[in-house]
């Protein structure tokens, strides 16, 4: 079989060096080992993984950084390309993964921020104080607002950082409605998309009519609304615009300051690999609504504001773990289905897995064999009957392997597009030890956050504390 050939297999089979599914940085060289190629480096994953033991997870900043790059050139040609007045402005939802690494890489190539609580913009206040970030950064701050939230807005607002408060509750109103800064307020969308997230009832914001009950603000910048992540259909994500642009250009009647729509994150991630969304065509129509509504209502073109973290994020890291064991699956006798039992956990590391029947894309590290494929569940590593993954079609299909290769010849399998919410989710059920994270960019390998020891795991839980 020529080696044309066998690529073209792990192509269909596992979908790697597809741009479409964001799989264009990884592919198996010869020997069956998973490469990851930034440019004219090549990290060869499994001597990763024998460096710094299982469970792993890798981040891939550069990706982020392409990611962002590809982002803001599609917006502004194409606010170009229709004759757009507004800007462009992207927010990252700190919330998505708070990790130093992809934070700064996302400020280096021009992103603003959303912080969700205090603890957030405590983090960009020190960065801001050590010139890590422009001073000219915008901050939006969303999530209800206690008093230390409150006060450090207040802070930075006095320093002259370019903040705004999103008024998510009457309280916040009371509070905001008058201040001399800038301020956006959120509006409930009552337009339901189809996203795991988007619930029949939304605590968040007020509805089009307590917004129009307000009365005028001092300083009204932003129309912000969030409706969910994941959100597959483009359809709906270009309805809720057009229910939020009704309010805008009826909101900014009475308040002339408005000037800019925010239309939160849900931009998805192909995780299944069934197909690709298409953001190129989505964002031509998301400009070309903004500027048919406003002509129609004679007003400027609103700044837009999206906050797609998820998207950006999701595909810069991947999650390794070693296969410690296999058995037979005891379900009924003709089922051939093995158990591979991983050395981390789905619930614990990859969290969504059990929370939102969240599904992925595993790929082997090592030991690929398109040939000779079996019925696999994956085990993980707690006694939680729930800590399991069986794929999107009742099982996964990946190459066989039995335990009793495993100090020969290991396996290991890589969990892709896991940088987005799994790591801020993580739980530490009967302590398995949380997966140590590395950093890859530049040709260099960093070592950011250490697998703790029993000690400081016990420690954490008052063990050794008087
Ligand atoms: C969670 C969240 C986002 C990010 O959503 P993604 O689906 O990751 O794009 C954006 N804005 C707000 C207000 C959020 O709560």
């Amino acid at each position: 079989m020529t080696t044309k050939k066998k690529n073209s297999v792990s192509k269909k089979l596992w979908k790697l060096g597809i741009n479409e599914f964001n799989t264009q940085y990884f592919d198996w060289n010869k020997d069956g080992d998973l490469n990851i190629k930034e440019g004219h480096n090549i990290y060869n994953v499994r001597y990763l993984v024998e460096k710094f033991g299982t469970s792993l997870q890798i981040l891939m900043p550069f990706i982020i950084e392409e990611r962002l790059e590809d982002l803001m050139d599609l917006a502004n040609n194409t606010i170009k390309k229709v004759n757009y007045q507004g800007k462009f402005l992207y927010h990252y939802p700190m919330k998505v993964n708070q990790t130093r690494e992809v934070v700064m890489a996302l400020v280096g190539e021009g992103a603003h921020l959303e912080t969700s609580s205090y603890t957030e913009l405590y983090l960009v206040k020190k960065m801001l104080e050590q010139d890590k970030f422009n001073p000219d950064i915008r901050i939006l701050c969303s999530g209800p607002k206690n008093d230390a939230y409150l006060s450090l807005i207040d802070e930075l607002q006095h320093k002259g950082v370019k903040i705004f408060p999103l008024i998510e509750g009457p309280s916040e109103l009371k509070m905001l409605q008058h201040s001399k800064y800038n301020v956006g307020i959120r509006l409930d969308m009552p337009v339901k998309a189809s996203s795991y997230w988007n619930k029949q009832v939304d605590r968040f914001g007020f509805s089009a009519k307590e917004i129009y009950d307000m009365g005028s603000f001092k300083n009204l910048k932003i129309l912000h609304y969030h409706i969910g992540s994941q959100i597959e259909k483009s359809g709906d994500i270009l309805t809720p615009i057009k229910y939020a642009l009704d309010v805008y250009f009826k909101l900014k009647k009475t308040n002339p300051s408005l000037d800019t729509l925010d239309i939160g994150g849900g931009m998805p991630i192909p995780y299944t690999r069934e197909r690709g969304f298409n953001i190129d065509k989505l964002m031509e129509k998301i400009f070309t609504l903004l500027k048919t509504e406003a002509e129609k209502h004679e007003m400027p073109h609103p700044n837009l504001i999206c906050e797609w973290g998820r998207y950006v994020v999701a595909p810069a890291q991947m999650t390794i773990f070693k296969v410690i064991d296999t058995k037979k699956v005891h379900k009924t006798k003709k089922d051939d289905k093995k158990w591979y039992v991983i050395d981390g956990s789905f619930m614990n590391d990859l969290c969504d897995t059990w929370s939102v029947d969240q599904k992925w894309s595993i790929v082997p590290v090592n030991n690929k064999n398109d040939d000779d494929l079996g019925e696999v569940w994956f085990a993980g590593s707690t006694c939680d009957s729930d800590d399991f993954y069986k794929g999107k079609d009742g099982s996964v299909r990946f190459p066989k392997y039995d335990y009793s290769e495993i100090n020969n010849n290991p396996m290991y399998i890589a969990v892709l597009d896991t940088g987005a919410y799994q790591d801020a989710l993580a739980m530490n059920h009967c302590l398995v030890a949380r997966p140590q994270r590395i950093i890859v960019e530049n040709g260099h390998i960093v070592l950011a956050r250490k697998r703790l020891s029993p000690d400081e795991i016990g420690r954490q839980l008052g063990w050794y504390n008087k």
